[in-house]
């Protein structure tokens, strides 16, 4: 089944609407390297939150955490990622193209047909040094995960917080990765953001945990509004399994180019605590007051992309209808991401409607992030408003002078409703919370 939209319309869209632009594109751009625009940088913000609303705020049993990007190169020595954070890389010996090995389908360039190198183990993690001396001591490595940071910080923040086990620990950050074939727009990139949980049970209960996280999770984007017929799950044969993972689920999203990983679920077993003990000399384990008993925990890990799920989000919403005879692009974001929620349009850019329309505007941005739009016809600006995915356009024409009423339009069913200045932020508080869009207008009926 093929997916409904190219990868081209998408970052069309989102290079005309202000979503996400080439990096540095002045100067040609650089490989796999994005910019958020104006609305994209809400758009991100959102999916972020969303996660950080349902992994911390909404429960009781996780906590938050942000450490730094660079850390002591020992981390990285005990976590395996020197040794066997690394893809197969080989080279043309014609155009010096370079190719992860089990990308490559038969034996010659897939760019020029010329003949390959031999595979050498590459590793991905990006190498700088630390203060002015470039020496071997001095050598540290951008993060390529947020977990680590996490793993070194479990007895500091089981002794601060007093909490008991199972007890989760979150962390939303930059992470690098020197990718051979980075792509499909910001699917694939060398810098990237994680949202990341190190879920720490009891052994023994590591499975049942594992089968409640890939279900939290999956459900996670299907709220979000993403439909379920284009997620799936895989689970991990032992052969493909990280260094690190006992077990491991993939939540595959259909995107353009085929089904694709938008978040894994691992089960990492003591691996990274017991690690950590053996290289740092601290002891990293857990004491259990209740069972009167001591041990390393087992850590169930979802680990998501905020960069990919945007992507996902922005391809589910996208489409292309017609509507009374016109076409329209539009996104059907969730309205918890939309990075507008509500646009404040004077019907034209008059000198009557204005300060009308600009009290509007100032009564609604302390609540919800608004939009005010009063340049090209309406027509226009709705659709605008429509690529962007704003669920409500609020209108300001010349009987609103009258009778301090506004028109709000709904984005989706393009139904509208006529209702009172004095109270607009109530409603559309309401349905910005997911109150029904009726046509009746609503203040009519609460009044009674
Ligand atoms: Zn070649």
């Amino acid at each position: 089944m093929p997916a409904k939209v190219d990868m081209d319309k998408i970052v069309s869209l989102c290079k005309r609407r202000g979503l996400i632009f080439p990096s540095s594109e002045i100067y040609g751009g650089l490989a796999s390297c994005w910019d958020y625009g104006p609305m994209g940088v809400e758009l991100k913000r959102n999916v972020r939150d969303a996660w950080w609303k349902a992994i911390v705020h909404e429960r009781d049993d996780v906590v938050g955490l942000d450490t730094s990007i660079m850390m002591h190169p020992g981390v990285w020595a005990a976590s395996g990622h020197i040794d066997s954070f690394t893809d197969p890389l080989v080279e043309c010996k014609s155009c010096h193209l370079r190719w992860r090995a089990d990308a490559v389908e038969g034996k010659g360039c897939p760019k020029c047909g010329g003949e390959l190198t031999e595979p050498r183990m590459f590793n991905l993690m990006f190498k700088t040094s630390m203060g002015p001396v470039e020496e071997e001591a001095s050598t540290v490595y951008l993060r390529p995960e947020t977990a680590q940071g996490i793993f070194v910080n479990f007895e500091n923040v089981v002794t601060t917080t007093r909490k008991k086990l199972p007890l989760g620990i979150a962390q939303i950050g930059k992470s690098f990765r020197n990718e051979i074939t980075p792509g499909n727009f910001i699917f694939r990139t060398r810098e990237f953001e994680h949202m990341e949980l190190e879920y720490f049970v009891k052994p023994g209960t590591d499975e049942k945990w594992l089968d409640y996280w890939v279900k939290e999770r999956f459900d996670w984007y299907v709220k979000l509004g993403i439909r379920k017929e284009n997620l799936r799950l895989r689970q991990h044969g032992k052969d493909e399994l990280a260094h690190y993972a006992r077990d491991c689920y993939d939540i595959d999203y259909l995107f353009p180019m085929g089904w694709s990983e938008l978040e894994g679920i691992a089960n990492r077993g003591d691996f990274d605590l017991i690690q950590h003990a053996k290289h740092s000399g601290k002891e990293l384990s857990y004491y259990d007051n209740e069972a009167g008993e001591k041990y390393v925990p087992y850590v169930i890990e979802p680990s998501a992309g905020v960069d990919r799920s945007v992507l996902a989000f922005l391809i589910d919403a996208y489409d292309d209808e017609e509507v009374e005879g016109e076409k329209r692009t539009v996104l059907h974001l969730h309205r918890s991401l939309a990075p507008v929620k509500v646009a404040v349009l004077p019907l034209s850019r008059n000198e009557k409607l204005t300060p009308l329309a600009k009290e509007v505007f100032n009564k609604l941005c302390p609540n919800f992030v608004t939009d005010y739009d009063d340049s090209q016809s309406i027509g226009r600006r709705y659709r605008r408003q429509d690529e962007i995915g704003t669920p409500f356009c609020v209108t300001i024409d010349f009987e609103s002078l009258e009778d301090k009423q506004v028109t709000i339009r709904e984005r989706d069913s393009l139904a509208q409703i006529r209702v009172p200045i004095e109270g607009l932020d109530k409603i559309l508080e309401a349905k910005l919370k997911g109150e029904a869009f009726d046509a009746s207008p609503l203040w009519a009926t609460r009044e009674k």
